[in-house]
This record gives C-alpha cells, sequence and structure tokens, in this order.
C-alpha cells in the first residue's frame, strides 16, 4: 500500500483503489479503481484542494448538481469523498482514451466519423445545457472514449461544470495546461461565459477533426489570442476541397463571433450535416 497517500476510510470501505494511473489533467490525477460490491471499475478523480482555494464554499453545491447528470455521452459522477487536502469523485470508467490521442494518430476523420462524433458531443451538451451546466472546457482531451479497441465506441464529455470552481479568469491566460485554442472569443474578450462557449469549442473540434490543423493559430499564446478575437479562419483549398459544403456550413454556424447569433446544440444536432437527412448535404460517406 501506497504510504503517502491516504484515502479517505469512507472511500476504501467501497472502492480498491489500484495503482493504474488513467491520466493527468490540469487540477486532477485519476486513478483507476474497483468497487468492492461488485468488483466494478471506475475512475478515481483526486482534485487537491489547494487547487479550488477560496471557493471551497462551491464545490458541495456544484457537485451535487453534477452529481444528479445522467447521460450515455456524459462521464457520470457516482461519489464523493474528502479528505483534509483532497476531493475524491467516483466517475464512470471511460476505458477508450482520449479524443485527443484518437485524433493524434488517424490525423484526421472521414466526415462520416466526425459527424457521429460532433453528433455524440452535441447530445451531450444538448443535456447539460438544457440543466443550465456550461461545460467551459470542451477539448478533445475532455472527450473520452467509452471501451477501448471499438471503433463504435460511444464519446462521453468529461470534466463539466468543474471549470466554475477550479479556474478564475485570469488562469485562462497563464494556463498550464497548454495553448487553450478552443476558448471562445467573448471568454477572452471577457464579455460572455454562456452555453454558447460550448459550440464554439465544438466548432474548433469539428474544423480539426475534419483537417488535421486547428482553425486558430498563434506563435505564442499572445498572437493565438489575436487569432480567436479576430474570428476570422479560412478553409484553406489545399486540405478543404473535397470537403461538403455541408460540413463547412455546420462550422460556420458554430464559429459564429457573435455568440447569440452562434447556433444551439439542439439547432445544430438538426443540421444535415449531423441528421444525415439530405444525401446532397449531409456528411460524404
Ligand atoms: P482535469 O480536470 O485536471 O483536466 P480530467 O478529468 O480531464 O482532469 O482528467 C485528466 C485525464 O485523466 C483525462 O484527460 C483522461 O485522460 C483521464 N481521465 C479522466 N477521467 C477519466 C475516466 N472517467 N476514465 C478514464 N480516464 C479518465
Ligand atoms: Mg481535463
Amino acid at each position: 500500500k501506497n504510504v503517502d497517500q491516504a484515502y479517505p476510510e469512507d472511500l476504501e470501505r467501497e472502492y480498491t483503489v489500484t495503482k493504474k494511473t488513467l491520466g493527468v489533467g490540469s487540477f486532477a490525477v485519476v486513478k483507476e479503481c474497483i468497487r468492492k460490491s461488485d468488483d466494478k471499475p471506475f475512475a478515481l478523480k483526486i482534485i487537491l484542494k489547494k487547487v479550488i482555494a477560496g471557493k471551497e464554499h462551491m464545490l458541495t453545491s456544484e457537485l451535487d448538481i453534477l452529481k444528479s447528470v445522467r447521460h450515455p455521452n456524459i462521464v457520470s459522477m457516482h461519489a464523493l469523498y474528502e479528505s483534509k487536502d483532497a476531493v475524491y469523485i467516483i466517475t464512470d470508467l471511460a476505458s477508450g482514451g482520449e479524443l485527443f490521442q484518437q485524433l493524434l494518430q488517424k490525423g484526421s476523420y472521414t466526415e462520416k466519423d466526425a459527424s457521429n462524433l460532433v453528433r455524440q458531443m452535441l447530445e451531450g451538451l444538448a443535456y447539460l445545457h438544457d440543466n443550465d451546466i456550461v461545460h467551459r472546457d470542451i477539448k478533445p482531451e475532455n472527450l473520452l472514449f467509452d471501451t477501448a479497441n471499438d471503433e463504435d465506441s460511444k464519446l462521453m464529455i468529461t470534466d463539466f461544470g468543474l471549470s466554475k470552481i477550479l479556474k478564475h479568469h485570469d488562469d485562462i491566460l497563464m494556463t498550464a495546461c497548454g495553448t487553450p485554442g478552443y476558448v471562445a472569443p467573448e471568454v477572452l474578450l471577457q464579455t460572455g461565459h454562456g452555453k454558447p462557449v460550448d459550440l464554439w469549442s465544438v466548432g474548433v473540434i469539428m474544423f480539426t477533426l475534419l483537417s488535421g490543423y486547428t482553425p486558430f493559430w498563434g506563435e505564442d499564446q499572445a498572437s493565438l489570442f489575436e487569432s480567436i478575437m479576430s474570428g476570422k479562419y479560412e478553409f484553406d483549398e489545399e486540405y478543404w476541397s473535397e470537403i461538403s459544403d455541408s460540413a463547412k456550413n455546420l462550422i460556420d454556424c458554430l464559429l459564429t463571433f457573435d455568440p447569440a447569433k452562434r447556433i444551439t446544440a439542439k439547432e445544430a444536432m438538426e443540421h444535415p450535416w449531423i441528421t444525415g437527412d439530405q444525401e446532397e448535404a449531409g456528411p460524404r460517406t
């Protein structure tokens, strides 16, 4: 047993924490654990309390809401434990890894495969938004496949709602987690942080899935932010000539600069590129 890691007693009564680390994020370490009653595997997300310093009062109320969230495309929370230094959240296990990793491996996706992935993101988001939960940190690292070695594995959104507690505004500018290329312009301009920010992020992801590169770019963080805040991006012929107008249209709807005019998750689910309704307008197979 790891001596420098004492888990709360009530956690250890219900779960055995294994040695396997599933991932490390900007705030959390995620380990695998097994529920003793039925040997079912779960993920254990450990968040050190120092990263929520000053916002402890939000933690319980926020997590109570998040605990009630149940949707096939969302990683659910099952239990919550606390020690002096950390918060421990038991969630669904998503064994298939990050979309980020798969994207790096594949380079890019066919329209049919991308449509299937974007639809699942939209379904999860529509549910969260219906429940007035804004994710605020949609990116390929926070999209996990349910099962490994399975072409048809479902995609699940993780890490939702927590950004409210974990992040201060300034942290976006000083983030340690790499380039925040998925963040909406109104977040950088500090003019808004409602549901539309999530749809912007889906737009950036959809662009990236189809082309293998991101729509906004900069040598350093300052120029990346300038690029995002300009709202300008292009479908470079070299990479986009084979991609349908329907796909480009949906990207334009998602990467609409004005959050009030941006497409919603529900509306996007009705888009022909997602429904595949009209052969002409739907994703190419
Ligand atoms: P952070 O809030 O620090 O970003 P995340 O919840 O995103 O933490 O978790 C960090 C990483 O751990 C993820 O990118 C993923 O690789 C892995 N991970 C998180 N949740 C799970 C899970 N439920 N099942 C499997 N792996 C997970
Ligand atoms: Mg994360």
